[in-house]
């Protein structure tokens, strides 16, 4: 067996190089040998979610997996045929079952047949997308490629129990639609959620008061809302309609951090993203360019590159032949995506 070797300490060198690699070898059929998995971390090689994404994936292709532990930092991934159906993946722990969607998403765009998955795990974490990004931000763009689905959460999973249960129905279309994305349009709607656990109500009372007064939004587009899940937790999530696509932008509470400030801190990340005027945010940036690759590509403009999304096409490029060209417009900090 050949492999393609992949050096997972790479540009940013954190888990994205790790699931790029095994999600595009299930894609393409080349067997990947991934070396200093995530070396550019604290706590380097494979963490629940990562080890999670492997064996998600692994489960899809019927992959031999080499090196599949926690810990472990390389690891071989041969994969087989990818099969459409019902499949139930479980973290185990807090971990972020968005990235593990994100994960084997690309496989089952492939299949052209109806899959079900359900997941048990991390829906809300910090620094990866959240179940609400998911829904009203990443999947109505694969819904403008003709992507089918239908998506519902049982219970929120926040950190550090996790425990949350959500499912999607996906229908591949027979062919993709090429993408494109040049202005976001003019803004339609925004709506704040204040969403709560297990914890006092104040607090998320104290979120939509911050908001409040310092956003200038209607009182009525700034609600609160206590949800079921297993742990406790918070998070406030700022939805903003434009007329050609939807951002997300959350801020997560945790012990310690008082309610005003994780409201501001939406409201901080969101005028930032409000004010760079480009249509597709930082994070969306990455996440759009692997499901995009294994379909008919597209272009889409967003603002300063992340390291993130630059190492992401760098690892692309190593497994695929695709064309993914990185253009700087004239106007200040705006780039152009385009793939194949
Ligand atoms: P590591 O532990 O190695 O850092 P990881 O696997 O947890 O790795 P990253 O490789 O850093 O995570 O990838 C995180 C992903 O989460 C990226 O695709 C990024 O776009 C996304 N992400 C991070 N923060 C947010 C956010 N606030 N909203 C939406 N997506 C986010």
């Amino acid at each position: 067996m050949e492999f393609l070797e992949i050096d997972g300490s790479q540009g940013e060198g954190g888990g994205q190089v790790l699931r790029t690699s095994i999600s595009l070898s299930a894609c393409t059929g080349q067997a990947v040998k991934i070396i200093n998995i995530r070396s550019g971390r604290k706590k380097p090689g494979l963490m629940r979610q990562h080890l999670c994404c492997v064996n998600s994936a692994a489960e899809v292709c019927k992959a031999k997996v080499k090196g599949a532990s926690l810990g472990s930092k390389m690891l071989e991934f041969i994969p087989s045929n990818i099969s459409a159906g019902n499949y139930h993946f479980s973290i185990g722990g807090a971990g972020s079952t968005c990235l593990v969607f994100q994960t084997v998403l690309p496989l089952f765009l492939l299949t052209k047949k109806p899959s079900t998955l359900t997941f048990t795990g991390g829906t809300h974490n910090p620094m990866a997308p959240s179940y609400d990004f998911l829904k009203n931000a990443f999947l109505p763009i694969l819904a403008k490629i003709g992507l089918n689905y239908n998506i519902s959460i049982d219970q929120y999973g926040f950190f550090p129990v996790g425990g949350g249960s959500w499912r999607i129905d996906i229908s591949p279309p027979k062919s993709y639609k090429k993408f494109k994305i040049e202005t976001r349009g003019d803004l339609l709607k925004i709506e704040a959620k204040c969403i709560s656990s297990g914890i006092p109500g104040h607090v998320t009372q104290r979120e939509k008061r911050a908001l409040l007064t310092h956003s200038g939004w209607s009182k009525s587009s700034i609600t609160t809302e206590n949800v079921s899940a297993i742990g406790t937790g918070n998070i406030v999530s700022i939805l903003a309609h434009y007329e050609n696509t939807s951002e997300v932008v959350d801020s997560i509470g945790s012990v310690g951090v008082r309610a005003e400030k994780v409201a501001l801190n939406a409201l901080k990340n969101f005028e930032k993203y409000q004010s760079s005027k480009v249509p597709i945010g930082e994070y969306l940036a990455d996440q759009l360019l692997l499901p995009l690759v294994v379909t008919e590509g597209g272009t889409y403009v967003t603002g300063k590159l992340s390291e993130h999304t630059k190492t992401n096409v760098d690892v692309i490029k190593q497994i695929t032949n695709s064309k993914i060209k990185l253009e700087q417009s004239e106007l200040n900090n705006q780039w152009m995506v385009c793939i194949g």
